[in-house]
């Protein structure tokens, strides 16, 4: 095996020792026998499609603007052919904001290649600096960070994962860097690799085309040791199984892989991807599109996995924008051997999907028993609870998801509590609702024989700060979602509205 890696301009954007990351892929392939070529490909130079891994570290911001204007002109047709056929490209910092659409500095607009769908803005307010954790989907991460930049995600782009301790991104969605397939950007320098081992490997692995496990394990206690001082110092304890590579389920990963590599909906979602709402009834077919493929939606066969055997519990197709996004934030956020809980589960699709992604310990509650026969009721463990005063423990849950259910007569106090009292802290409560701006008076109809409320503005404003009482705080500025408006893309029961998604974390 041959490991073929190009370090992008190695003389310019190699700040806080990004360089290491170079010397520990090519310590570990030499270790395990792995034949390692390396190519660097500085100002001027062309760039070619024959590598595995491509690599940019982070770089101060007038080394960044030369090496921006080169790669657009001289490497981005390649590093695009690479990603298309997934080659490894890793951005670290400077080398992330590159990998995005672009870098504004006041007037100023640095172009980026757009392999990932970022933006960043270097913004007035101070450098976002320190040790940094986060949450990914394979593993914990940490390192150090010191960027001015802020980056926004897309709404459909996928972050690499949950900050853990330190600022990530922008220093308030609560997410870090991105991903798309095998295209990774990070703020975490560190260096990145030698903190983290186990992504080192699965980097490598993934260059090289096979499981991380065929890589075979190396002697690691001092690397075991630098992960856990590096998570000492950003402040977060280390669960023994976190300091390893804790590779997805198997198959769950590929499939998104897949998706990822799909071209982003084009479309005006909200660029926050904690708080949303939705533009267009044409984002739930897509939703419900890539669900499809993904197996992780209803499908319209009697036999399909997900679809019960009686059609009244039949999971409810235009539940699948806000359904995708739980989901999303749950891969991104919420490793498979953590609990999940869904509230007012009837119906709806998102235990399902989470089990067939992998998710082992997963429970739903509804005051209708027949939630009882939902699809895959033998795996998940559903009861019939109220779901403002359930039996589960304190602290029982990393994710607790509420798909369409709060609109229904909910009392937000006794949500609000139980939520609380039920998520671990730093857990993440992710709820769609009905909404609209404006009041839309539904006094006195009933759906599901419950109550019903489509919630305006100021209805969730109080509930946020109802959420707030109780150390709930909503991740990202809910602001810009609740003013989103130009249509009205849900009709039911004689109503047009829409739909808002938001999320909230624990404090501890
Ligand atoms: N110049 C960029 C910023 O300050 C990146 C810095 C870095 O790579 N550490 O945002």
């Amino acid at each position: 095996m041959i490991l073929r890696v190009c370090a992008l301009y190695p003389d310019l954007m190699n700040i806080y020792a990004d360089r290491g990351n170079l010397l520990m892929l090519e310590r570990r392939c030499a270790w395990r026998g792995i034949e390692w070529r390396l190519h660097e490909s500085g100002l001027g130079e062309p760039l070619r499609d024959e590598h595995d891994l491509y690599y940019i570290g982070g770089g101060q911001d007038g080394d960044q603007r030369r090496c921006a204007t080169d790669l657009l002109e001289h490497k981005a047709a390649a590093l695009r052919a690479a990603a298309a056929r997934g080659a490894v490209v890793l951005g670290v910092c400077g080398g992330y904001q590159l990998l995005g659409h672009s870098y504004e500095l006041g007037a100023e607009t640095i172009p980026g290649i757009g392999l990932l769908d970022v933006h960043t803005v270097r913004a007035n307010g101070p450098r976002l600096i320190g040790n940094v954790a986060v949450q990914s989907i394979e593993g914990t991460i940490a390192g150090f960070e010191n960027h001015g930049g802020r980056t926004e995600l897309a709404s459909g782009q996928e972050p690499l994962g949950r900050v853990l301790a330190g600022h990530g991104n922008d220093g308030h969605s609560g997410f870090e860097g991105a991903r798309r397939a095998n295209v990774i950007g990070t703020y975490v320098h560190g260096p990145l690799l030698p903190k983290n081992s186990w992504l080192c490997d699965l980097l490598t692995a993934r260059a090289l085309g096979v499981e991380p496990e065929a890589l075979g394990p190396l002697e690691d206690s001092l690397e075991r040791a630098a992960h856990a001082g590096a998570l000492a110092a950003a402040g977060v304890k280390a669960a023994p199984e976190q300091a390893q590579s804790r590779p997805a389920a198997a198959g769950s990963r590929d499939a998104q892989i897949e998706l990822r590599s799909e071209p982003p909906v084009p479309d005006g979602r909200a660029s926050q991807p904690s708080f949303t709402v939705l533009r267009r009834h044409e984002q739930i077919e897509l939703a419900r599109r890539r669900l499809m493929q993904r197996g992780l939606a209803a499908g319209d066969q009697p036999l399909h996995p997900i679809q019960s055997p009686d059609p009244a519990l039949r999971p409810d197709a235009i539940k699948s924008w806000d359904v995708e996004l739980a989901l999303d934030a749950i891969e991104a956020t919420v490793a498979r051997d953590e609990a999940v809980l869904d509230m007012g589960s009837i119906c709806c699709a998102i235990l399902p999907a989470l089990h067939r992604l992998g998710y082992e310990r997963l429970h739903g509650v509804d005051l209708d028993p027949r939630v009882l026969v939902m699809p895959f009721a033998d795996a998940i463990g559903y009861s019939t609870q109220d779901m403002t005063a359930t039996e589960f423990d304190d602290a029982s849950f990393s994710a607790i998801t509420s798909i369409s259910a709060l609109e229904h007569g909910l009392h937000s106090d006794a949500l609000w509590r139980e939520v609380a009292r039920l998520l671990r802290p730093g857990g993440i409560f992710l709820f769609s609702t009905d909404y609209w701006p404006e009041k839309i008076d539904t006094a006195g109809t009933m759906l599901f024989d419950l109550p019903w409320t489509i919630f305006d503005a100021q209805e969730i404003r109080s509930l946020i700060s109802d959420a707030a009482a109780h150390g709930l705080v909503p991740v990202g500025d809910p602001g810009p979602a609740l003013l989103a408006t130009e249509d009205r893309p849900v009709h039911f029961a004689d109503r047009e509205y829409t739909f808002l998604f938001g999320a909230l974390t624990r404090t501890a």
